[in-house]
């Protein structure tokens, strides 16, 4: 007889975990017990020898789908003669160090139920089970369990209890298990959010969008608003109600051939379409995509595809048959998407003229996570819904608590303890109030969740972000010390972290601007780093950006300011713009008014971007850098242009790529009349040209072979993959991000890895 005290760690409770367990130790006709504790599961097991062999196997081997083992330790306990085994109950009170599952997509079982005329919960949009369902996004406190989330006022009835008793029922603990005699139902308000009475408020919504009515309907994490994706005046409506203007709508499609029929679709998206995390995924499409379907992604070669997620999805799609659906978050402009009845009734008043809500309230706002393959490899976009608060492991230890408070836009936040790193949801943008508001409430909410009490607070070097004001604010209050990280720091040692990166490493940060040591805006770097420090080792030329941020809605004055830099001028731009305008610009330039020094990768693309004469003006962030890498996509490789190398800015760097002779290379082609797809591809192969050549320089000097990319630039799947290849090719190791984003979505992750290198060191010191 053997009996062995076995603790698991990882993403263990709230998984089906216990179960499982309970089930594997019963078929081995083994005794002891299995409980739920501070920081993992903790198993007895008490049996033949081999028997017990047998199961430590098969806890591992095969674990239910959303458990996710980190660890597995155990030590030999006197055996005491222990023949039944049972499911104790958790040690009350204790909120442990424990992942929380993501919120999950309707497993296949559940599935089958709610087709299922003769089952109980036939057609039940609320259903779900331990293996799918609910989590983040219902959550209110910590250990998770039923009382502490918004399933708290639907009190089980007796089959539901039944089900949520038997350990080896698939509902076993299922915290947010319900049925239609106990659990939430739907409802339908008009315009103004007033009830209204109807039998079946799914098909009275569906019958509204055939009609060409834009819905509003609640969902996991917030909000859609709906509308019939073919009818072009309904997406026109949508968008000026909105006040969205070109920015893509994404849509819901019921299963992967429907997802087929409008897109090619690799084996890598569909594995993401289909996964349990059921992100909207970018994918290319179709030539022969739906005219009508033009509005839905104005001027884009992809389209954003989700397939349903929920009970309620694949019954609206269900319900909704032929007719194809957009799904875009319930917001206006940029605003973070509404959540809360009745406030969305304020939110989305002269947006929705209709509502299908429900009585089960979402505690956490999360939006969908979107997401694309770049070669044969995800290049997560926001990494949210389904994904979060999954956690991440690091490649160095964080000796104490961590919190790293991200970035301004498309902010996210981490929490750091021992080996691992948990990314929060997408908070948005923290101009807004309301983000800004979820950003603290939420940032509480997971330190009490996953008992993870900071010690240390990492931040952005921006003193104006939200997240730097809040981080300040809050070290100071509590006595704690806080770390400010440098943005293109935070972006490379981001994607290190990822990939178990300690450095050296050269990393390559391209991205629209981020706050520099010296004052200047930064965002075209080429840095070697390690986790705890970087130098500059080389930048793009730094120009002017005349208006500051007005520049960067208005890429054509980036295209002055490098024109203006580069000592030429493009009679086309000139005929485009208005004579006194363009004074007024040069004017700024020449005076140094408003106009902020910046090496900014991006704001270089949006200045290519205007010369050839894609756009002046763009109403979305890295717009006019997108269009452009979608034109020199339709072209194969015809050259590049040249560029120089030159001392850096003030000593800051080593050396400085000269951007001028690009300038003249490309305003030469505009004059010949050359193509503009031609001279977009030309100035995607330059800019791998000055990746490979920059790295190749460095690696000279430092013998570093690791290149590291990243920063929002790498959302170009164009440039990234040729860079990959390039570097591949002249020898490099290359690195680019596959968890988090490329873009600020992922600057938390960095700062984190960052930070707790930086504790480690002071602790030590
Ligand atoms: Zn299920
Ligand atoms: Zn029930
Ligand atoms: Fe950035």
């Amino acid at each position: 007889m053997d009996r062995r005290a076995i603790a698991v760690r990882g993403t263990v409770q709230g998984v089906g975990f216990r179960p499982f367990v309970y089930g594997l130790a019963c078929r081995l006709q083994l005794g002891g017990f299995v409980r739920n504790d501070s920081s993992c599961v903790s198993i007895e097991i008490e049996g033949d020898a081999s028997q017990v062999d047998q199961f430590m196997a098969e806890l591992t081997s095969r674990p239910p789908p959303l458990a996710r083992i980190e660890h597995v330790g155990w030590e030999p306990r006197e055996p005491i003669g222990d023949r039944q085994f049972r499911i104790e109950h958790s040690m009350a009170g204790l909120a442990g160090s424990v992942s929380v599952s993501p919120d999950v997509a309707t497993c296949a079982a559940c599935l089958r139920e709610l087709f299922d005329l003769t089952d109980r919960r036939y057609r039940y949009p609320f259903l779900n089970c331990t293996n799918c369902g609910p989590r983040l996004t219902i959550i209110r406190g910590a250990p998770y369990d039923r009382e502490r989330t918004t399933m708290a006022g639907f009190p089980m009835c007796f089959a539901c209890r039944a089900e949520y008793d038997d350990p080896l029922n698939r509902r076993f603990h299922a915290q947010p298990t319900a049925c239609p005699d106990c659990g939430p139902h739907l409802s339908a308000a008009d315009a103004a959010g007033n009830p209204v009475t109807t039998d079946d408020p799914l098909r009275w919504f569906v019958a509204a969008l055939r009609d060409g009515n834009i819905g509003a309907m609640k969902g996991l994490g917030g909000y859609h608003m709906v509308c019939d994706a073919r009818n072009a005046s309904a997406v026109v409506e949508l968008r000026r109600r909105k006040r969205r203007d070109d920015k893509p709508f994404a849509v819901m499609v019921r299963d992967l051939a429907a997802a087929e029929a409008l897109c090619d679709v690799t084996a890598a998206e569909r594995d993401l379409l289909l996964s349990p995390r059921r992100p909207i995924v970018l994918l290319q499409q179709r030539p022969g995509l739906d005219r009508d379907l033009q509005g839905v992604a104005p001027g884009r070669s992809t389209l954003g595809v989700m397939l349903p997620y929920t009970p309620l999805h694949h019954l609206l799609l269900d319900e909704a048959g032929d007719t194809l659906l957009v799904m875009t978050s319930g917001n206006r402009s940029d605003e973070p998407i509404a959540y809360r009845e009745p406030d969305v009734f304020d939110q989305l008043r002269g947006i929705a003229d209709l509502f299908l809500t429900s009585d089960r309230p979402i505690h956490v706002r999360c939006d969908d996570s979107v997401t694309r393959v770049i070669g044969t490899a995800e290049s997560p976009i926001r990494r949210s819904r389904g994904s979060a608060p999954q956690s991440i492991p690091l490649p160095i230890e964080c000796p104490v608590p961590i919190l790293a408070t991200g970035g301004q836009l498309k902010c996210t936040f981490a929490l750091g303890d021992g080996r691992r790193a948990i990314p929060s949801h997408h908070m948005g943008d923290l101009d807004h109030f309301e983000a800004y508001r979820a950003f603290e409430r939420d940032i509480a909410l997971y330190e009490q969740l996953l008992a993870i009490r900071p010690r240390y607070i990492a931040h952005d070097l921006h003193p104006d972000y939200a997240s730097t004001r809040y981080a300040l604010a809050r070290a100071a209050r509590e006595g704690i010390l806080s770390i400010a990280v440098q943005h293109h720091h935070a972006h490379v040692a981001s994607c290190m972290a990822e990939h178990g990166l300690t450095g050296p490493a050269i990393g390559i940060s391209f991205d629209g601007s981020g706050f520099g040591p010296d004052g200047t805006i930064w965002g075209g770097e080429i840095l070697v780093a390690d986790l705890r420090d970087f130098r500059r080792a080389a930048h793009l030329r730094c120009v002017r950006m005349p208006g500051g941020e007005q520049a960067v809605r208005e890429p054509w004055r980036m295209a002055v300011a490098h024109l203006d830099d580069a000592g030429v001028s493009c009679a086309a731009l000139e005929q485009r713009r208005r004579q006194g305008e363009l004074q007024t610009i040069r004017r700024m330039l020449e005076r140094r008014l408003n106009s902020p020094v910046t090496s900014s990768a991006g704001r270089l693309f949006d200045a290519i971007a205007a010369l050839v004469g894609i756009r002046d003006v763009v109403t979305s962030e890295g717009q006019a850098a997108i269009e452009l890498e979608a034109l020199a996509s339709t072209t194969d490789p015809n050259g590049s242009y040249p560029f120089d190398i030159t001392p850096g800015l003030q000593q800051t760097a080593p050396f400085a790529i000269d951007t001028r002779p690009i300038l003249h290379g490309v305003v030469t082609d505009v004059a010949a009349g050359a193509h503009p797809a031609t001279i977009a591809r030309r100035f995607h192969d330059t800019m791998v040209e000055v990746v490979v050549t920059a790295c190749t320089r460095i690696r000279q000097a430092s013998g570093i072979t690791d290149a590291v990319l990243s920063g929002g630039v790498f959302m170009n799947s164009l440039l990234t993959e040729e860079v990959v290849k390039k570097l591949g090719g002249a020898g490099f190791c290359t690195f680019r991000h596959r968890l988090v984003p490329t873009n600020d979505g992922g600057l938390s992750l960095g700062q984190l890895a960052v930070a707790a290198c930086t504790a480690a060191e002071s602790i030590r010191g």
